[in-house]
């Protein structure tokens, strides 16, 4: 059976590439019928904190992540990690290291002046445990294989091989019997089973030194997979600007919806033929690890906003209704009442295929709420002081007339319009639009004249003329 896990350091918010080891693994694991489980590596006290772990766990069920059994906190194995330590130790595969800093320093600097690689090669290897002395300071040091080479075939990388000589005698246990990280996170892929290590590739070089302390345990070896880590649209390492923020910000700050997020991590550096729109159901009848490239992806927004304006117009009315009012409540300062909330589902339909983000489509939105008198903006101004002398009037006396306020009715209405004074429907509609949205784009000019009603439609005209 495939178990998978994330193993995220809460040190942080949960970031783009973060969410999309986590996808690989969750899609992996549901594919082949086995588990997907979920390891806070909380090892280093001073930079996890809850405010992290709680983002990543949110930001997991945005995305639709679930994890099975309870989510594991590494730092509180802590014991069991030691009691491994002592293990190896106790089978001969570790030994105390007594070597200070000075002398740690010392080394360093005769491997700089000699202009060769740094590699710690410790006296007390070798030294017979019963003769070692008990009462200084040491930490606990793996014996790495000291020739020959170490070979990964990695599900993603290929075959990958170093020579043992690069791998050093990699610490277990620091002199205060701490576990390292290197430790913990062999012991608890093996504790929880772990039968695929889906993860960035900046890892792969972890990759050789626990699987010297997996053999050394006579442990089962997981396969690895080793995906290229995201770079940004100009092929430098991802940055703030480039979009590597956290996935709250894409929720929250850029209004992208989770199937977006989802599909768009999915297509980063994985591909089933020329498909750029890929449903759950879809990946997981296609994920497989085989097909991750091995070049490092480029993170592409325009790609991304078009695959939320996609799932936008896919999404059902109410559900983006709940989305928008969050963001227009975040904009407007105060929350939307009930009778804002179903003006907004009944604007849904004409506001929904112009957006390509849940922001524009509550700033396309923001129109509806609103009052006189509007805050214009300068183009909107400038496109009501164009516009013919006496326009404007006319419209309102045209639509103050109007028997029913429909959206037929409006627009045979206009078309009249437009068509009488010989003008274009554009030009009666710019300045129209403008009075009665303060703006210079807005949905098409029947949807705003409908959704704000008669009354309210020709209040803001009347006010415009003042
Ligand atoms: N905690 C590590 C990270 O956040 C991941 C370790 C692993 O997947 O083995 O990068």
């Amino acid at each position: 059976p495939v178990v998978t896990r994330f193993a995220p350091s809460p040190t942080g918010f949960l970031h783009i590439g973060g969410a999309r080891t986590a996808l690989f693994n969750w899609l992996y694991a549901r594919r082949n019928g086995g588990q997907f489980l979920l390891r806070i590596e909380d090892t280093d006290r001073a930079r996890s904190t809850d405010a992290a772990i709680e983002a990543i766990l949110d930001g997991m069920r945005w995305l639709g992540l679930d994890w099975d059994g309870d989510t594991i906190y590494q730092f509180a194995r802590a014991e069991r990690h030691a009691e491994v330590a002592h293990q190896l130790l106790a089978a001969g595969h570790a030994y105390r290291c007594f070597l200070t800093q000075d002398e740690l320093a010392e080394m360093r600097a005769t491997a700089q002046a000699e202009k060769r690689p740094f590699r710690i090669i410790s006296p007390w290897r070798d030294s017979d445990p019963a003769s070692v002395p008990q009462d200084r300071p040491a930490v606990v040091r793996l014996k790495a294989p000291r020739d020959g080479t170490l070979t990964i075939q990695d599900r993603v990388q290929g075959e990958v091989k170093v020579n043992a000589e690069e791998i050093d005698d990699f610490v277990l246990l620091r002199s205060d019997g701490t576990p390292t990280y290197m430790l913990s996170v062999v012991v608890d892929d093996h504790d929880m089973g772990i039968t695929h290590v889906i993860r960035g590739d900046d890892h792969l070089n972890n990759a050789f030194r626990q699987l010297v302390m997996i053999r050394a345990m006579g442990w089962p070896e997981p396969v690895y997979a080793h995906v290229p880590l995201i770079h940004g649209s100009d092929g430098a390492k991802l940055s703030k600007r480039h979009g590597a923020l956290g996935v709250d910000a894409y929720r929250d700050e850029l209004g992208f919806l989770p199937e977006a997020v989802n599909n768009y991590l999915l297509r980063l550096g994985w591909g089933h033929g020329d498909e750029e729109i890929i449903s759950r159901e879809q990946a997981l009848e296609w994920f497989d690890i085989d097909n991750v490239g091995r070049s490092a992806s480029r993170f592409d927004f325009k790609k991304l906003e078009n695959l939320n304006g996609h799932y936008m117009r896919e999404a059902d009315d109410a559900r983006l209704t709940d989305i928008a009012a969050f963001h227009l409540g975040e904009m407007l300062e105060r929350p939307l009442s009930a009778g804002e909330q179903s003006l907004l589902l009944a604007a849904m339909p004409s506001l929904k295929p112009r957006a390509k983000t849940m922001i524009e489509l509550a700033e396309g939105a923001l129109f509806l709420f609103d009052s006189v008198p509007l805050a214009f903006e300068d183009k909107a101004k400038a496109a009501i002081d164009a516009a013919p002398p006496g326009l404007l009037a006319s419209l309102l006396a045209t639509l103050e007339d109007l028997p029913d306020w429909t959206m037929e009715s409006l627009e045979a209405a206009l078309r009249d319009a437009a068509e009488s004074k010989g003008l274009g429907l554009g030009k009666v509609a710019q300045p129209l639009r403008s009075a009665l949205t303060g703006r210079a784009i807005s949905p098409g000019i029947f949807d705003v004249l409908f959704l704000l009603g008669r009354e309210e439609a020709l209040h803001r005209i009347k006010a415009a003329l003042t």
